[in-house]
């Protein structure tokens, strides 16, 4: 640590550029309102790490109507359904026929790219690559965080709100005291096994299939890079692998009568990603207000994180324009309730989804055949389809939630 610390104010710190922080940032600073972002790692380590892909409308919206770049509808790809396959046999699920929604394909790496480069274009505040961070005074009206910059300069930034966008590895939510938060928190007898590979796509949409052998996702990147999982032990060494038994692995969950087979290719990515489910309540302490993974995580296989982190942005941006515009507390108060209905909601999507297309290990027959029965019940029906689409297109905003604008995350009243 230098001998002094360089002090810097601003009206919100936030600490984390991922989507959630980078995201909020760009929208604070359209209303005019500065922030700070203190984020550990550099640009393009955060550009290489491969995660989300498939975009909720709102998401989309979120990107291209709010003037961080419309590349999401060049470069992605929008599906209108998506594919449930059970022992070999597929069922499309058509997003559009039952609820006239879409998803779109776009890899969460470019979506940080576009939200990164918006806000250097815009004049935004980010520090990268800082070390040591720290959150203090959270109970006050000065919070305050303290870092160490790529230089090894030591900083103090004060502000009036502190923002936990530190995702699931954070140090935010932690700097809650354990009597003042409910960690509700669940993990899952199975994780995924992840590819990344160079070849042509397999599918046009993605295919969710669950067989004796085990669940799989077939998934696209883009029109020569595909992302494809299986499901494995959470102790499984990606060391253990090697190119051709991962695609035979593959293959044989989606074997079927159909004869559907996967494009194979050079395989330069693969780990293993543990399934855990949690939600931090509440999303508030004092001045500290989480949004994204520093508050909750799902299993990936609802493809709900990267779109909840936006949710909770579209509650949180509006609540802290009124603040600052008009000294209006009522969004701030609310935020954690509002933000957590949506939150369970997804959370319960992403558990059952999960539940209903793997294998448990040891699992039943009772259980098996109980879990393909649920999903016949799925696919076998209109209104089972529909729930299915709903949840995974994303539910549209409820009655109780404050009016807003959803692509923009300003309050309503504050701009027309
Ligand atoms: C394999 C995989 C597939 C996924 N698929 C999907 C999908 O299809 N759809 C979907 O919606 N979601 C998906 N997700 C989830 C999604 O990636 C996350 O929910 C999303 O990244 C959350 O964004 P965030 O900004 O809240 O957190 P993060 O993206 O984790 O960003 C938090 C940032 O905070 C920084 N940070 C942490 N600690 C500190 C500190 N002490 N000081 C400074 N900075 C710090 C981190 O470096 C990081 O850049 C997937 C995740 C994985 C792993």
């Amino acid at each position: 640590m230098s001998a002094q610390r360089t002090v810097l104010t601003t009206p919100v710190g936030i600490v984390g550029g991922g989507p959630a922080g980078l995201m909020l940032a760009h929208l604070l600073g359209r209303a005019g309102i500065d922030s700070i972002v203190v984020e550990k790692r550099d640009k393009n380590t955060i550009y290489n790490t491969h995660r989300a892909g498939i975009l909720e409308a709102d998401t989309v919206r979120m990107l291209t109507e709010t003037g961080v770049e419309g590349r999401v509808l060049t470069e992605g790809h929008e599906h209108e359904g998506t594919v449930l396959r059970l022992q070999g046999e597929s069922h499309r699920i058509d997003f559009q026929k039952h609820v006239g929604q879409s998803v779109w394909l776009y890899p969460q790496n470019e979506v940080f790219w576009d939200l990164a480069s918006a806000r250097e274009r815009d004049g935004g505040d980010i520090r990268w690559s800082v070390t040591d961070t720290e959150v203090l005074d959270l109970k006050t009206g000065t919070p305050k965080i303290r870092f160490t910059d790529a230089t090894g300069e030591d900083f103090e930034v004060r502000c009036e709100v502190l923002i936990g966008a530190d995702g699931s590895q954070g140090i935010c939510k932690w700097s809650i005291p354990q009597e003042e938060r409910t960690d509700n928190f669940i993990q899952y007898p199975f994780a995924w096994f992840g590819i990344l590979a160079d070849a042509p796509p397999s599918a046009p949409e993605l295919i969710y299939s669950n067989s004796d052998h085990g669940f799989a996702l077939i998934s696209q990147r883009s029109d020569t890079v595909q992302r494809m999982y299986f499901q494995c032990d959470p102790d499984e060494n990606v060391n253990d692998w090697d190119d051709e038994r991962i695609w035979d692995e593959l293959q044989r969950r989606v074997d079927g009568p159909d004869g559907f087979t996967l494009k194979r290719g050079t395989i330069f990515e693969k780990t293993v990603l543990k399934f855990r489910s949690y939600v931090c309540e509440p999303l508030r302490y004092g001045s500290l207000f989480l949004v994204g993974d520093a508050g909750h995580t799902v299993p990936p296989t609802g493809a709900k994180g990267l779109n909840l982190a936006f949710c909770d942005v579209r509650v949180l941006a509006p609540a802290l324009i009124n603040f600052f515009r008009m000294g209006d507390n009522t969004g701030l108060a609310g935020y954690s309730a509002m933000a957590l209905e949506r939150v369970w909601k997804a959370q319960n999507f992403s558990y059952w989804v999960t539940n209903l297309m793997h294998t448990q290990p040891g699992e039943n027959p009772f259980n098996q055949k109980r879990r393909r029965g649920e999903f016949k019940a799925v696919t076998g029906s209109g209104r089972g389809a529909a729930y299915f689409a709903e949840s995974y297109t994303g539910w549209p905003s409820t009655s109780s939630q404050h009016r807003q604008d959803m692509s923009t995350g300003e309050p309503a009243a504050a701009v027309r």
